[in-house]
């Protein structure tokens, strides 16, 4: 039976939002602010060019931006960019866009899996900057949540690379498995995870954050190889703290 003083815990950790109350159990994730900034500086350090990504759908106007996130779900940013020229000469702007017929977009976008989806979300997308914002991409969260195929963060993209406001943080994959293993959080819920780091790191790094993490986890902290022995934050790492017996 757990102690009063651990459901108090858990009462607390719920009420801040560190507890998804679902399938995971509670947990004392007490990641230090300054060690997050430890962390932080460490992986700047490693990957200096990581803020300037040369192939990510981050770039361009605030339409292009929704656009190509809401298509790089479940595949890569540069499978996006190689569509990008002909789906934009051929529909420039949310009028032209709104107004294609599904088929035709979906030839443009096949390789990109999911396609009928996505290409009926970009459409409707499109449809809604013209219904609800006058055919401009909006400047708050809560607005661009309405948007057909948006979450989080596809909107937390948007704001900060297209609209310079740090909002939250984009947790794709690679954000999220280094958040599990590093031991800033202890869930799958990505909202949770979102807040979790929120919690640690300055605002003015936020929007920055997830493109480090990508670089990181790209270079060494591989999805099923990580290369921890070269890893520069090893020191830092729970899930190395926990297995480097086994490396
Ligand atoms: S020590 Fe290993 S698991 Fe931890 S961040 Fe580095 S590569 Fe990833």
């Amino acid at each position: 039976m757990m102690a009063r003083g651990s459901r108090v815990a858990w009462s607390i950790l719920e009420r801040l939002g560190r507890f998804d109350g679902g399938s995971n159990p509670p947990y004392p994730i007490f990641m230090r602010k300054a060690d997050a900034a430890r962390i932080y500086a460490a992986l700047l350090e490693r990957y200096p060019d990581a803020r300037e990504r040369p192939e990510t759908v981050a770039r361009g106007t605030p339409f292009e931006v929704l656009v190509l996130t809401i298509l790089s779900a479940q595949t890569t940013d540069k499978a996006v960019l190689k569509v990008k020229p002909s789906l934009f000469s051929k529909y420039p702007t949310p009028e032209k866009l709104s107004k294609a017929k599904v088929a035709d977009v979906e030839k443009i976008i096949h390789s990109l899996g999911y396609y009928h989806a996505k290409a009926k979300n970009i459409i409707a997308a499109s449809q809604t900057l013209l219904d609800e914002f006058g055919g401009n991409v909006p400047g708050t969260m809560d607005e661009l949540l309405t948007i057909p195929g948006v979450g989080r963060k596809t909107a937390n993209i948007v704001m900060y690379h297209a609209l310079g406001k740090n909002e939250g943080i984009a947790v794709d994959t690679h954000v999220r498995r280094l958040a599990q293993r590093i031991g800033f959080s202890d869930t799958d819920n990505v909202e949770v995870i979102e807040r979790d780091l929120m919690a640690v790191f300055p605002r003015n790094e936020w929007g920055d954050l997830t493109d480090v993490f990508i670089a990181h986890g790209r270079a060494t902290c591989d999805a099923k190889k990580p290369l921890c022995t070269e890893c520069v934050i090893k020191g830092m790492c729970r899930w190395y703290r926990d297995n480097r017996a086994l490396i």
